[in-house]
């Protein structure tokens, strides 16, 4: 059993796990840059380290401040939440050597699945369907077009370090392709260091449906169904929500199945995320996140259970509390993604929040490290709170969610809550008739 853990991150996710901690008896230990000093997490974890300036290279990104963070104060685990260190395999490693716990997948799964030709490779020989595409690296024009006319444009041409939607580029025909293999190579350089990518056919309009699986390490694993995140912007997910609108009970069960069957037979540990296209009827593997997602809690409120406790506990080396026949869903989850940008151009727009007040009631959850006089520092990433609403089935999710919106109060900074007021407002979302090209086709017409 763990007494003190540290979180190396910051902003939501950091009170995230902070609060499983506290309600497990396990202390807490925050680190922060010098411009988080003020910051929630901070000033709600039982103890806190500054760890360096501002930039995240030199802060939340850097290792051996948070292995020393953990020597000085005595933590025994590291949770590393989302984003920064927490699909990186090597901080993985140094964690261990150093006798200390990292809570999540071993180095060896993370290294996996962070490479996605080795993770689709993977995928296919654990009986995961994928979306067709080259057999490996893509490394010259010329294969790039020959692969093209193989499986017929459109295609789609990704970074295999990729994430966060950058080094990705459409090809409709074989005259495109030039422009688009040469600019996805130079993203992916200038993003991951690493200008290696690979081809996959281009889905016209398929859902982003993704399974949250859970592993115990030793050969065990369960699913927790699905959510749809289909509203992007630019690869981005907004919303998202549980169930899937467009997966029926015997769909779940088939596709939950083979991925809680893949994780166990290469005895994942902790919470992952295998993430699909969806579209008619058949589901496309495109990547494994081996960390807990944002979206998490739309999962959390359907089947009632709490995953950074169970993450916690894995890495303590106990069984899964639940069995797969445990696992039945109540109702319906949606979670919005408030972040400080400007409309419409989503422009990150820091600064003072002179107001903040949080919606309430009955299947209302407001996950987010604002306070009135907060001020949201430029250095970081835009999500400033996540609304999550639950609700007996979809309408009257949605009702809740309309209702939250409207006693949700983030002053002095701009913010996408007007996105979602009028989001609401479509018949489309009303129904969940929308893919992942929905809302980019709509901004185009509406902001
Ligand atoms: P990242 O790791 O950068 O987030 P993903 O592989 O998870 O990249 O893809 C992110 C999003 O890009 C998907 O949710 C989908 O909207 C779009 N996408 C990825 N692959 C395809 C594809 N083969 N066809 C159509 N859209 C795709």
């Amino acid at each position: 059993m763990f007494d003190k853990i540290l979180i190396a991150n910051r902003g939501e996710i950091a009170l995230r796990v902070i609060r499983a901690a506290r309600e497990m008896g396990i202390r807490s230990v925050a680190v922060h840059s010098t411009a988080d000093a003020d910051a929630m997490h901070v000033r709600m974890a039982d103890e806190s380290v500054c760890i360096g300036p501002p930039s995240s290279a030199q802060s939340y990104l850097h290792i051996p401040s948070i292995i020393a963070a953990c020597e000085v104060t005595g933590a025994q685990a590291i949770h590393p939440g989302y984003g920064f260190l927490s699909e990186n395999a090597g901080f993985v490693q140094i964690v261990e050597d150093h006798g200390l716990t990292f809570i999540g997948p071993r180095a060896e799964h993370i290294r996996i699945m962070g490479d996605k030709i080795t993770a689709k490779d993977t995928m296919k020989n654990l009986g995961v369907p994928c979306v067709p595409g080259s057999d490996g690296g893509v490394p010259s024009l010329e294969d790039a077009k020959r692969i093209g006319a193989e499986i017929g444009y459109p295609v789609i041409i990704k970074a295999t370090a990729g994430g966060g939607g950058r080094g990705m580029k459409v090809a409709k025909n074989d005259g495109e392709m030039e422009r688009a293999f040469h600019s996805a190579r130079s993203e992916a350089k200038a993003a991951f260091g690493n200008d290696e990518v690979y081809i996959e056919k281009y889905l016209t309009t398929p859902r982003h449906v993704e399974i949250q699986v859970f592993g115990d390490g030793k050969g065990g694993a369960v699913h927790l169904g699905e959510r749809d995140c289909s509203l992007q912007r630019r690869h981005q997910k907004v919303f998202e929500e549980a169930p899937g609108p467009a997966i029926t009970p015997e769909l779940r069960a088939r596709i939950g199945k083979t991925c809680a069957d893949a994780v166990a037979a290469i005895n994942y540990a902790g919470a992952g995320t295998i993430e699909f296209l969806y579209e008619n009827g058949e589901f496309y593997f495109i990547e494994m996140n081996t960390r807990l997602q944002v979206e998490h809690p739309v999962t959390e409120a359907i089947f009632g259970v709490d995953l950074v406790r169970e993450q916690i506990r894995v890495a303590e080396g106990y069984p899964l509390s639940f069995t797969q026949d445990d696992l039945t869903i109540n109702g319906h989850a949606i979670e919005v993604r408030i972040n400080a940008e400007r409309l419409p151009d989503f422009a990150p727009r820091p600064g003072r929040i002179t107001h903040y007040h949080a919606p309430g009631g009955l299947g209302v959850r407001m996950d987010s490290a604002l306070y009135d006089g907060y001020s949201i520092p430029p250095y970081y990433d835009s999500l400033i709170g996540k609304l999550i609403v639950h609700g007996r089935d979809r309408p009257e999710a949605l009702a809740r969610l309309d209702r939250a919106l409207g006693e949700l109060i983030v002053d002095g900074v701009e913010n996408t809550v007007p996105l979602f007021d009028a989001l609401l407002q479509e018949p489309d979302i009303q129904s969940g008739n929308y893919n992942i090209h929905w809302l980019e086709a709509w901004l185009e017409k509406n902001l």
